[in-house]
């Protein structure tokens, strides 16, 4: 094996540094592998940074193709959760948790109170809550073995199931990008392609038909899209490539990494405004080809963070209106990007980047 990294490929990276030297690694501050054979619980936490505060971030289940796939992800995820608390002023630092498995078919009571052990033996450093293949049942699973989870139902005193208001946040940074492309925050007449109409991506859908706007859906859950579908009556999209949909708005809903070198040529919509976290498989290629070929894209852990704001709630005992009025100013402060980045000639997501890291610089510094 050649002794510099320089030479090595991705591969041979990965064998020879597996975790300091993985391409999503950056400078991530602890990284905690979970495992108990009595109930099939393998985990990864993934802590970021915790300058600002306790890493907070959802725990998402998913049937991952390997343990790299896992891995890959949770560092993807936590270090989006440091930018998202940082630029939305949250005193939070940033870390996620991802359980490999099938949430449908292998996720039980045991499993969650495990995970939930395993969160409270890093005393607080880490706290938890939902995220895809989660509902609020399992973070209150997890809350009888750890006070550090938040996403719990509102009978015990959480502020209940964060994604509505994620919805809210995202719908509240569409319009703003809807205003500077259309020069109109209206989403009357407007076509908008959700893809992913899950937890988040339903609640999307009410929103903008509500407004006036016409909804194309995608899923790869047939009955689901037939559920919506008739609910808000949305149109299921019915062309080959989503990517190709001749829409003003693609709203990413479902996983990450959808803005990749296979789909961003085709890209038709004008705007990029959706829940899903890490939407540009690689922030730095895609976010700039997106500005050359002129789509205005609202940086996604900006504008999704109204889940974070609703469990930071939790830790802040705040109420609803202020929930709703921290979401709310998602608007503001996504018009206040765009107009970051048209100044400095960066693209949207570098803008947003550059506040957030400023703002754990001056923590750190103080
Ligand atoms: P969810 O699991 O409820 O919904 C995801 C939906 O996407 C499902 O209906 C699933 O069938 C669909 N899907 C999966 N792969 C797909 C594909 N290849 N093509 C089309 N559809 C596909 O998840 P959610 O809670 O709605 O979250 C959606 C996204 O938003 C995730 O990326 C999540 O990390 C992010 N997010 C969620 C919240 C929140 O409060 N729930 C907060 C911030 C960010």
């Amino acid at each position: 094996m050649p002794m510099t990294t320089d030479v090595l490929t991705a591969q041979e990276l990965k064998k020879a540094a597996p975790v300091f030297g993985q391409l999503s690694f950056n400078d991530h501050e602890q990284i905690v592998f979970c495992n108990d054979k009595d109930t099939g619980l393998k985990a990864i936490i993934g802590i970021h940074n915790t300058v600002l505060g306790p890493a907070l971030g959802g725990t998402r289940m998913w049937n991952y193709a390997t343990e790299w796939d896992a891995l890959n992800d949770v560092l993807r995820l936590s270090r989006g959760m440091t930018f998202k608390s940082a630029i939305t002023g949250l005193n939070l630092g940033g870390g996620k948790a991802v359980i490999i498995g099938d949430a449908k078919t292998q996720k039980t009571p045991e499993l969650m109170k495990r995970f939930g052990e395993f969160v409270h033996s890093l005393s607080g450093k880490y706290i938890t809550a939902e995220d895809v293949g989660m509902e609020t049942a399992d973070m209150d699973l997890v809350k009888t073995v750890t006070p550090y989870v938040t996403g719990i139902s509102e009978s015990l005193g959480g502020a209940g199931n964060p994604s509505p208001i994620t919805a809210y946040g995202v719908f509240m940074g569409m319009k703003a990008a809807v205003k500077e492309v259309f020069g109109s925050d209206s989403l009357e007449g407007r076509s908008v392609l959700v893809q992913g109409i899950g937890h988040v991506g339903e609640v999307l859908v009410d929103y903008i038909t509500k407004e006036g706007g016409k909804v194309f859906i995608a899923d790869i859950n047939e009955a689901r899209l037939e559920e919506v579908s008739k609910k808000y009556g949305a149109t299921i999209f019915a062309g080959d490539d989503v990517y190709s949909a001749q829409v003003d708005v693609y709203a990413p809903c479902a996983l990450g990494a959808t803005i990749n070198n296979d789909t961003i040529e085709k890209i038709q919509a004008k705007v990029i405004a959706g829940a899903a976290n890490n939407q540009l498989a690689d922030e730095n290629v895609h976010g700039k080809r997106l500005q050359e070929r002129g789509i205005l894209y609202a940086p996604d852990f900006l504008i999704n963070a109204g889940g974070i704001i609703n469990v930071y709630a939790e830790l802040e005992n705040y109420g609803k209106d202020e929930i709703i009025r921290k979401a709310e100013n998602i608007y503001d402060t996504t018009l206040e990007i765009f107009a970051k980045a048209a100044a400095e000639n960066v693209t949207t997501h570098q803008a947003a980047l550059k506040i957030a890291l400023q703002r754990i610089a001056d923590r750190k510094a103080q």
